[in-house]
């Protein structure tokens, strides 16, 4: 049961770390998709190189999976230098970051997952850091502290982040370049799995790769995951190739529905229609009848639920649209609106 609810999560399993780090593309060019943010990527790393500056200060937002860490890391190899990488809620004091900022050379990039997650003491660390340089470094405890201002090399703070809302407005203003990144349309995700397929050596062929995109949420992260699902699969039944039957099989078996919902994406659209009547519900009552936070709602199902036209936001509430009533096997309201899966690009 536990396997089902995971399955098609947008967020990074426990123990899939370092397959993610073999899949994740090395360079600009093999990044599948996203046109609008790489174009800009690549027109700033160039500016950058021909002043011979560090980039700017960048900060990508947009949900779990997509790409975020992925640019980063080979934003850093693009202009050859180096990576660290380091998480908001991982950094207790400002001496978690004074290690890694003093020993920076110039134009190396500091990676900031879950940006929006810094303790207020390291956001005030971070400014004069990112602004002028320097590093206030405390010498004692208390109130009458002493502190010390270091000097620092220059560097390219990356921030990432689902919830850009929550970032402080100082925050926000430090970066010079804000990219969002948007779900993958299915031809995309289709790339991806046949680009992850070839680095693991596992044999798909294209419409093989498009069942597996099809049901991948809009996100590389699922899609890498379900590809290593179909893979077992076709291991043991199918002497590994994959093929749009095996494949069908496969996520059948592993209970992934034609449009990659999951158990809680069912969850809450029967809880939506079943419970509050189709809505509109506010956030906070919708959570207390799943028994989940407000934040995994908002960040983690929502975003997907509402791009492919299953519920809306509206001023009042959340919204069930006649997709979500077909899609739980009943009859839509008449006069209910509201069922077209949208791949919008920019906010
Ligand atoms: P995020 O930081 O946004 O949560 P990640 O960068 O960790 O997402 O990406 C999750 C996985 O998806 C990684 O294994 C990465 O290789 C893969 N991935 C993400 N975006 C792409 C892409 N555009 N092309 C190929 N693989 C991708």
């Amino acid at each position: 049961m536990a396997d089902r609810i995971e399955i098609t999560t947008p967020e990074a399993l426990e123990d899939e770390a370092p397959v993610e780090s073999s899949l994740r593309p090395q360079r600009l060019a093999e990044f599948v998709g996203q046109h609008r943010v790489r174009d800009a990527l690549s027109i700033a790393i160039e500016a950058a190189r021909g002043r011979n500056e560090p980039l700017d200060h960048v900060l990508f937002h947009g949900p779990p999976g997509l790409g975020k860490t992925t640019l980063a890391s080979l934003m850093a190899r693009e202009l050859g230098v180096n990576f660290k990488s380091t998480s908001g809620p991982v950094l207790e004091r400002p001496a978690d970051l004074v290690g890694i900022l003093t020993n920076q050379r110039e134009g190396d990039i500091l990676f900031i997952d879950e940006i929006h997650r810094l303790r207020p003491v390291i956001e005030e660390f971070l400014y004069p850091a990112m602004e002028d340089w320097k590093v206030d470094i405390r010498l004692s405890d208390g109130p009458h502290a002493e502190t010390m201002t270091m000097a620092i090399e220059p560097f390219t703070l990356i921030g990432a982040t689902t919830r850009f809302g929550l970032l402080t407005a100082p925050m926000r203003a430090r970066f010079g370049i804000v990219q969002r990144l948007n779900f993958y349309p299915p031809e995309e995700l289709r790339d991806i799995v046949e680009r992850s397929a070839d680095v693991v050596g596992v044999e798909i062929d294209e419409d093989g790769a498009a069942e597996i995109a099809i049901r991948a949420r809009g996100t590389p992260r699922v899609a890498n995951r379900l590809l290593r699902r179909v893979r077992d699969f076709a291991e043991v039944k199918a002497d590994g190739h994959i093929d749009r039957s095996v494949a069908m099989d496969a996520l059948k078996m592993l209970d992934v529905d034609e449009y990659g919902l999951d158990e809680m994406d069912s969850r809450i659209l029967r809880t939506v229609i079943e419970i509050f009547e189709g809505g509109p519900v506010g956030l906070g009552s919708l959570a207390v009848a799943l028994g989940e936070d407000e934040a995994t709602l908002e960040e983690v199902y929502e975003p997907f639920l509402i791009q492919e036209g299953f519920l809306m936001r509206t001023p009042r509430g959340r919204v069930a649209t006649a997709r979500s009533f077909e899609r739980i096997g009943m009859k839509p309201p008449p006069g209910l609106s509201g069922g077209q899966a949208t791949f919008f690009d920019g906010e």
